[in-house]
């Protein structure tokens, strides 16, 4: 099948101290398909594993059970760098001590496309996140709403098949977060991206996402 599938997928981290006894699974045995051009919302309060189950589907986070499958095939032996998805967290995660373009042109470099490329695909992503003609800046010189948009363009620069975004606008006030969401759901309906909004915003989830799953302790229930 086309895009991503998750089938029956259990995540459990170790336990603390010296009980022995395992903790409840952070995930347990969720199910979902994202199909290719889809924005899928994952939406549920704080603690109920959606990051969890964003980062298994990555591969930063060892399957207990299930599969996480791209276009039919199983990912298992697949590591995070070479899966193809663009990550972006809450805090942007930028290098602090690089430019704007730097940071960007990092999955650029790891391509090893050529630097005259480089700099035009940097350019149109700047444009494209409504921060053309910063990349000289220095990120510590940035709002947090531009690091945001940074740390976007960064996620993008590869051309990933997929976008998973861990509540990427929740460390913005209000205003911005609802600006961004608009401008956020205009981009990856213009670009046909696929992606995943890990959210505990319904608002955020209704003007991004094409559907919404519902996550409560665990479990999918809607
Ligand atoms: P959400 O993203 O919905 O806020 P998380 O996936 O971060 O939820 O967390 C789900 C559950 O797993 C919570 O009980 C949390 O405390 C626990 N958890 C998250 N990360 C770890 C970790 N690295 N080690 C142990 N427990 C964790
Ligand atoms: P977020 O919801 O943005 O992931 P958290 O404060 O829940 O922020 O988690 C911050 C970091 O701590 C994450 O790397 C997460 O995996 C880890 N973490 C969360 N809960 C626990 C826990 N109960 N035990 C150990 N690590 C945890």
């Amino acid at each position: 099948s086309n895009g991503l599938s998750v089938r029956d997928i259990v995540v459990r981290y170790p336990a603390e101290g010296r009980s022995g006894r395992a903790a409840p699974p952070a995930v347990d045995g969720a199910s979902f398909a994202v199909g290719r051009g889809e924005v899928l919302a994952l939406l549920g309060p704080s603690g109920c594993g959606k990051s969890t189950l964003l980062r298994a589907v990555a591969g930063l986070e060892p399957l207990e059970r299930g599969t996480v499958e791209w276009d039919g095939e199983d990912l298992a032996a697949v590591p995070t760098h070479r899966r193809g998805f663009g990550l972006m967290f809450q805090d942007g995660q930028l290098f602090a001590h690089r430019s704007v373009a730097e940071n960007v042109a990092y999955g650029l470099r790891v391509q090893r496309l050529p630097r005259d490329r480089r700099e035009a695909r940097v350019a149109d992503l700047l444009a494209l996140v409504g921060l053309p003609g910063m990349g000289s800046r220095a990120v510590t010189s940035l709002s947090g709403g531009e690091r945001q948009r940074v740390a976007l363009a960064r996620s993008l620069a590869p051309e990933p098949r997929m976008l998973l975004l861990d509540e990427p606008l929740s460390a913005l006030d209000r205003e911005l977060r609802v600006r961004l969401a608009d401008e956020l759901a205009a981009l990856l309906r213009e670009t046909g991206t696929t992606a995943i909004l890990v959210t505990h915003d319904e608002e955020e989830a209704a003007t991004i996402a094409d559907r919404t799953i519902r996550m409560r302790e665990g479990r999918l229930v809607a």
